[in-house]
């Protein structure tokens, strides 16, 4: 097997910060600092804000309000951008919750400034899928394929100048 260059898909979405490991979706938002260094833990909070729109404040039993509050994924449930209740290698992601993850890291990689084609993102994805490759995997080459495409077809907006695929442009449109 020749070694995949999933980079952009590490790079943006499970390496960032900003991003739940989970669902893939934008969780927090970036604070411009001048003052800012690495992304050591304690520096954390000071560079990043929660994102209101996909983030809850949430309590947890505790002598005071203060000690225990956090922010959570609103959907998930999870704390950390790095936490992940569930194995890519299993097969517990159903073809739904995969679907889900298509579109959510097809968002957040366009959040991020990432100019890509989505319906090859897409068509590549379920394509791996099949194949039974690994989430990361799938989800990891569908990205590069997809930056490539955008690029060779100078096609930033859509669709328009080739055949639909139907299965792919189901996934997009729900
Ligand atoms: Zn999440």
């Amino acid at each position: 097997m020749s070694e995949r260059d999933h980079s952009s898909y590490h790079e943006h979405v499970l390496d960032a910060a900003d991003v739940c490991n989970s669902c893939h979706r934008v969780i927090r938002v970036k604070r411009l600092d001048p003052t800012r260094g690495g992304l050591a833990d304690e520096e954390f909070e000071a560079t990043f804000e929660r994102r209101r729109q996909t983030t809850e404040i949430g309590y947890g039993p505790a002598d005071s309000a203060s000690n225990v509050k956090g922010v959570f994924c609103d959907r998930c449930g999870t704390e950390s951008p790095y936490d992940r209740p569930w194995d890519d290698a299993e097969e517990a992601v159903s073809d739904d919750r995969f679907r889900e993850l298509i579109q959510t890291t097809i968002r957040t990689l366009e959040y991020k400034g990432v100019t890509l084609h989505r319906e090859d993102f897409a068509r590549h994805a379920l394509q791996q899928r099949r194949d039974d490759e690994h989430v990361d995997d799938c989800l990891g080459a569908a990205t590069e394929a997809a930056i490539v495409a955008a690029v060779a077809r100078g096609d930033f907006d859509g669709d328009a100048d080739h055949a639909p695929d139907t299965e792919a442009h189901e996934v997009l449109s729900t």
